[in-house]
């Protein structure tokens, strides 16, 4: 068995399994899948392949006695020469004037360092006396703390596989091993440590990689499942009859994609089940059309509602609009910071009486003082940070409300599943009928005149404009001069004739909130920005995106951008200007111009650039993992994803024999008795 202590291996006594345990280290399973981080390879190539500044491994024959020189009061420099493949290949090796006894004419060595391919030269940072045994040596690195060294954990390791390699057994179903070529586990689980081969250490990568991926997979497939079987929860009978009614007043039908999307929330309303479902749609596409319909449900079975947004302003927007389409058959209230005082505490008591049905606000809104009577809806606009936290702050107030995400932005559905762990997914990948798309245009710096002319005569026709500055990373001061100068120089260009705005990132809140409402109210007509333009903001007057130096955003963050026009009845255009370098950022630009659709983009940015861009790099939520990697092996997580949905869909891991061990294993290591939530 694998559970046994460390103790158990030769070699270990109880402090060094008390430093062992420090790491995480308690069982020898512990030990044996405590993989290395990384892998020294030494691979013997033929000279003529090695490539100049390389680090390579060469073998050859001592022809001269190496001669010491000192520099310094402890630097040394030893040099000789040795014999490869007939070849004199000079070596050179510092600091090291010990090596020069055990270095002998016509010894045998095998040098490991950077390779000098014009003067036939290495400069040695490894070397072993004695020729390597094979093509390639692979040597394995640990991560390691306080008395552990990389070379006692890999003793440890090495008893441990010598030992109980055999106690390794296979959890995954043969027909899987066979139809994805992977290795069996107790074969790979020595080869992640000892690889033979490069293609050895690769199957065992791929074979682990798929492993984490599925029972990652499973886990969040059974969490989601446990959750909706559930029976004591929060069932919202709402009315169908007025739900469809609300509908019917709408001034245009629902698309088929909004539809689907409100079967699904709607869905998840009815049953006990607490709902935490992402909504994605472009922007434009009627997510909000669909996140009313539920909110109005969601009363009609007696309960409040609540629509959290980012900033002030998307709150005002949002709650004008709420009031609109509701009319007089919700009490709709507006709740921010800047509502303070008497209002405020009216306006709470109102809520916790349950005199108010809807309550609009920034995120704080479900924290602080506030207290619902009843809380049965939560909406989250454009924030995926909502999470664990939020949700812990409800419970404690007794509050279970299903809770529905809205994102604009269109993620691949496989990075959505794995980033957003048991969150269910709704897509609306459909426009309403009848959009104008935004034509997207892609200039050359030179024409920036051009375009500002062209500016220029839309806003004289009573159209406004964005004008987006280059993002440049890390450098928050940069940005900032960057708008500023761009702003003056539009400045100087319209002589007054426009009404230019400036907007970045170090205006306080209330002074970005007031640029932004006069660019709302129409008495800005240009708006200068860093990319802080607020997310979701709608200005439908808007209808000239201008992106300077476009190839330094992503395809996601283009379109993005690109979002903010094309609400309105007008035509709208997108002008990215561009001088792009490489053939990816052409490709990006060519791309832009050619689609309108967020979903075709965000595939395209993956093929690109891979899913780094779609998150921050410390995007909380993103699972670890000690093999596998959720950027660079996304294919293998698709295809985990659909064999982990056969098996729970089909009961395999109950009924079928081959998912016994899977099963077992599953049970072994705490996979089902995580809480739920
Ligand atoms: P999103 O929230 O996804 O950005 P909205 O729900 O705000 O999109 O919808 C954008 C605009 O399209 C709104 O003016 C809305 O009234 C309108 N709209 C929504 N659904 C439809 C539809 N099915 N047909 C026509 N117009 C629609
Ligand atoms: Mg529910």
């Amino acid at each position: 068995m694998l559970n046994k202590p460390i103790t158990q291996i030769k070699g270990v006594g109880e402090k060094f399994a008390a430093d062992l345990a420090e790491m995480g280290i308690h069982t020898v399973e512990d030990a044996l899948f405590y993989f290395p981080y990384r892998y020294d390879l030494f691979e013997i190539k033929p000279l003529g392949e090695l490539i100049h500044e390389d680090k390579v491994t060469i073998e050859g024959r001592v022809i001269h006695e190496p001669s010491l020189t000192f520099y310094g009061k402890k630097r040394s420099r030893l040099a000789f020469s040795v014999e490869v493949e007939g070849v004199a290949v000079k070596a050179v090796m510092f600091n090291r004037a010990f090596a020069k006894k055990q270095l002998n004419i016509d010894d045998t060595v095998t040098l490991t360092g950077k390779w000098d391919a014009h003067r036939l030269q290495i400069t040695v940072a490894n070397f072993k006396k004695g020729s390597a045994n094979e093509q390639a040596s692979i040597q394995p690195i640990y991560s390691v703390k306080g008395d552990v060294t990389s070379y006692k954990i890999k003793k440890v390791i090495q008893n441990a596989l010598q030992t109980y390699r055999r106690d390794v057994h296979e959890i995954l179903p043969e027909r899987y091993l066979t139809s994805y070529k992977l290795p069996n586990r107790s074969v790979a689980v020595a080869s992640m440590h000892f690889p033979k081969s490069r293609i050895d250490l690769k199957h065992a990568r791929r074979r682990f990689t798929y492993e984490e991926f599925l029972l990652f997979q499973l886990k969040m497939q059974l969490l989601r499942k446990l959750n909706r079987e559930a029976t004591t929860g929060n069932a919202q009978h709402y009315d169908s009859a007025s739900v469809n009614d609300f509908i019917e007043c709408f001034p245009f039908s629902l698309t088929n994609a909004q539809q689907k999307a409100l079967r699904q929330i709607l869905a998840d309303m009815q049953s006990p089940y607490r709902m935490s479902r992402l909504l994605q749609g472009d922007v434009g596409s009627g997510k909000t059309a669909v996140a009313e319909v539920c909110l109005y449900a969601s009363i009609t079975a007696g309960k409040q509602g609540a629509l959290m947004v980012p900033t002030e302003i998307l709150a005002e927007q949002h709650f004008q609009s709420l009031q609109e389409t509701f009319g007089d058959k919700a009490s709709i209230v507006l709740l921010t910071g800047s509502i303070k005082g008497k209002k405020r505490r009216e306006l709470l008591a109102s809520v916790e009486k349950h005199e108010v049905d809807i309550v609009v606000g920034t995120h704080a809104l479900i924290q602080d003082d506030v207290f619902f009577a009843d809380l049965g809806f939560v909406i989250v606009d454009e924030q995926h940070r909502f999470g664990v936290e939020q949700r812990r702050v409800l419970r404690e107030k007794g509050l279970n409300p299903d809770v529905l995400f809205m994102t604009a932005t269109p993620i691949p559905r496989t990075l959505a599943i794995t980033a957003f762990g048991d969150m269910d997914v709704s897509v609306i990948d459909e426009m309403p009928s009848g959009r104008k798309e935004i034509e997207t245009y892609w200039a050359r710096e030179n024409t920036f005149e051009r375009i500002l002319q062209f500016i220029g005569k839309r806003v004289a026709q009573g159209e406004q404009a964005y004008v987006v500055c280059p993002l440049i990373e890390e450098s928050d001061k940069l940005d900032i001069q960057n708008a500023v100068d761009l702003y003056h120089q539009l400045e100087e260009f319209y002589q007054g004739s426009i009404q230019v705005g400036l907007m970045h990132g170090r205006l306080t809140t209330d002074e970005k909130d007031s640029v932004m409402k006069q660019f709302a109210d129409g008495d800005v007509h240009v708006l200068v920005s860093t990319t802080v333009v607020e997310v979701g903001v709608n200005v439908p007057n808007a209808t000239i995106m201008v992106i300077y130096d476009a190839e330094r955003f992503g395809l996601s963050q283009l379109h993005q951008l690109r979002g903010r026009v094309g609400r309105g009845e007008r035509q709208s255009y997108c002008i990215l200007i561009a001088d792009p370098k490489g053939e990816t950022g052409k490709e990006r630009m060519r791309i832009m111009t050619e689609t309108n659709n967020g979903f075709e983009l965000s595939e395209q940015d993956l093929k690109l650039r891979g899913p780094g861009d779609f998150f921050g790099k410390k995007q909380s939520g993103l699972p670890e993992f000690k093999v596998a990697d959720m950027i660079h092996d996304y294919r293998a997580l698709e295809t985990a994803r659909k064999d982990a949905e056969e098996i729970i869909e089909n009961r395999l891991l109950e009924s079928d024999p081959a998912f016994h061990q899977l099963h077992r294993y599953l049970e072994n290591h705490a996979i089902f008795q995580e809480k739920l939530d």
